[in-house]
């Protein structure tokens, strides 16, 4: 509890207990009222002052003017008990809403709190503790067992069990050596890490998730807007209904004056929408939050709502449904050429490129890389790569690759990716290598598929034999094989145009950003993705999993079932008593306790949104 609700607390009992002590006194008449004026300035002053504000601000018709509106009226008509009480009752709900937000702000700042407050750098020998921020790329730092990891890089001594609980929702400990990634966040668990940095903290994991999530508020849903839009026409309409109610009847002699302005006034306190205002966002919040520990990251309500009505996911091939990394199956050289040169020149070409295939054929070439020798490299994406080694110019890429350059190649049996190598426009053979395909792919397929999700489509730029050959054992429903990076926009823009539902995109590399943005719901590998994609996209899994897009769809749904039930059963509850206190039946009491009831239950039903354990 912070100090505020510690004092409002105390507000709310003191003056509980003086309007029991002034009830239960033997005081009657005008003593008795102007006694009651004490608890009710002790509870309500703040409401009063909120609404005087309010109206020189011209903003009228909120909260704090129908209370006080509707709890000066009932005094003024005599009902000092009854004013008094409605605003006890009414901060009793402020009270319980205040302390729900702030406890489900702060669960998720909890989660959240994977923020080192500083990193261990060794300076002249001696280990110093230093603010993050002013560690540099290519620094040493240490981090020690109980410590979290301030900044991304990669071990270079040490062994130990990382906890990646607090990014991945993964419980169980990823065992890390010299040459492993690290991403921060972790919390290293046994042993003494030393890590050469690879990024600044400001570009480092940690500082990209927080980022996230303080973000994710401005990004609204469309539900959320519209609750916001409604409360602004709902309450001037009710404050005249309201009116309307007072005077109306009196005037056409069909009552006292005094019974039909407290139906008025009643009528005012039930139309309160604080229930639907609170619970809708809460509802969201408690979604993203639930979603993050799953290690799921959504950047904005309006995400999860789209996300819920996904029916179509489209993947990209190479990093998302399979790992990214190939290992070499065969070098069938030409006759006359030696294998390894062909390996040699290939890893020599591919020196500067990023792209997993480049990555893969590096690590299976067993030399060292001599820069010296390689000249104006260049890449061409969704082809391969051309450069100029040791004066010899040297193509490495798919059969587009070598017919754009006029260079003969031929097909080979083996499945398999296929990198044709030509030097100084001759043949020299081809590197097949092949990709494996996640752990969890097949079972992401069918969990979308048993989630409602009526495509599953892969897109890529491999070859068809590969294409197939995957589609087949993931159980994909299409596949596009083939593609450049701008095919790519063109199929998920047709597919788009035949879609029912939304589309969610799902990719890796930085060729994909585009089709990400282009998509409903754009989602990104977070651990190997790269930084572009991982911008572009609306959804992040930090742990690269295709499992949990069905996961993160189940969640979506949870949350929009919530956020409906809460608006119907706030603005259900809302009308009944508003009808019952039209005809008099209702009283103030049960209209203060129709509000409070309807926000508390709302709200309770907005924090299971975030139980993600319901999901998994
Ligand atoms: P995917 O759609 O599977 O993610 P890309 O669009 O990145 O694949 O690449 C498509 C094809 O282009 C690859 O299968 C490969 O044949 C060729 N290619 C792309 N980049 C390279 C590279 N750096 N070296 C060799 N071949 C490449
Ligand atoms: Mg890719």
């Amino acid at each position: 509890m912070t100090k505020k609700q510690k004092t409002n607390l105390i507000r709310v009992i003191v003056s509980a207990v003086l309007v029991a002590g002034i009830w239960l006194s033997p005081l009657t008449g005008w003593l008795e009222g102007v006694l009651y004026l004490l608890p009710y300035f002790i509870v309500g002053y703040d409401i009063l002052l909120k609404a005087v504000k309010g109206i020189f601000r011209g903003q009228v018709f909120d909260e704090n003017f129908l209370m006080a509106v509707a709890t000066v009226g009932a005094m003024a008509l005599g009902d000092w008990r009854e004013g008094c009480a409605v605003m006890v009752f009414y901060q009793v709900g402020e009270l319980f809403q205040s302390y729900a937000v702030g406890k489900s702000r702060k669960s998720i700042a909890a989660m959240m709190d994977i923020a080192p407050d500083y990193a261990n750098i060794e300076r002249d020998g001696a280990l110093a503790q230093v603010d993050p921020d002013e560690v540099r790329i290519g620094d040493v730092i240490v981090v020690k067992p109980g410590e979290r990891v301030p900044i991304d890089g990669i071990v270079v001594e040490g062994t130990s069990q990382l906890d990646t609980a607090a990014l991945t929702g993964e419980s169980v400990p990823r065992h890390v050596e010299e040459g492993a990634e690290v991403i921060s966040g972790c919390i290293n668990m046994t042993g003494v890490l030393r890590v050469r940095t690879t990024k600044l903290f400001g570009a480092s994991t940690v500082s990209r998730i927080l980022e996230l999530v303080e973000n994710a508020s401005e990004k609204k849903a469309r539900t959320e807007n519209f609750i916001t839009r409604f409360a602004r026409v709902y309450t001037p309409i009710v404050t005249f209904a309201a009116l309307a109610i007072a005077i109306a009847p009196p005037l056409l002699g069909m009552g006292a004056w005094p019974d039909w302005i407290l139906r008025g006034l009643t009528f005012l306190v039930v139309s309160c929408p604080c229930a639907l205002v609170i619970s809708v966002p809460l509802s969201f919040f408690g979604g993203i939050g639930g979603a993050s520990k799953l290690g799921i990251l959504v950047k904005g309500s309006n995400y999860l709502e789209a996300l819920s009505e996904v029916d179509t996911v489209v993947f990209d091939k190479t990093g998302t449904l399979t790992n990214g990394t190939f290992n070499v199956v065969a070098i069938h050289a030409q006759d006359g050429v030696d294998p390894d040169y062909v390996l040699s020149m290939a890893a020599h070409a591919e020196a500067f490129s990023n792209h997993p295939i480049a990555i893969s054929v590096k690590e299976a070439y067993s030399g060292t890389i001599d820069q010296a020798r390689i000249a104006q490299a260049t890449e061409e994406s969704g082809h391969g790569v051309s450069a100029k080694v040791d004066e010899h110019v040297v193509l490495v890429g798919n059969d587009r690759l070598m017919s754009a350059h006029g260079s003969d190649w031929h097909d080979c049996e083996l499945t398999g990716t296929i990198l044709h190598v030509a030097i100084d426009g001759s043949y020299a053979g081809h590197i097949v290598i092949a990709d494996v395909v996640k752990d969890d792919a097949e079972q992401a397929i069918r969990e979308l598929h048993a989630a409602g999700v009526e495509r599953c489509v892969m897109l890529t730029g491999d070859r068809e034999e590969v294409a197939r050959a995957v589609a087949t054992k993931l159980g994909l429903d299409e596949y596009r094989a083939q593609l450049l990076p701008g095919d790519k926009v063109e199929q998920v823009e047709r597919i788009l145009d035949s879609a029912r539902g939304n589309l969610a995109f799902v990719g890796d590399g930085i060729n994909d950003a585009p089709v990400l943005t282009r998509a409903d719901v754009g989602i990104a590998m977070g651990a190997m993705g790269s930084d572009a994609a991982i911008e572009a996209a609306d959804i992040v899994l930090m742990d690269d999993k295709p499992s949990n897009i069905a996961r993160a769809i189940r969640v979506a749904r949870k949350t929009m079932r919530i956020v409906r039930q809460n608006i119907v059963f706030a603005i259900g509850v809302k009308v009944l008593i508003l009808v019952l206190a039209a005809f008099g039946i209702a009283n103030m009491w049960l209209a203060v306790f129709g509000d409070v009831g309807v926000a508390v239950i709302a709200i309770l039903n907005a924090m299971r949104a975030m139980n993600a354990r319901s999901i998994r």
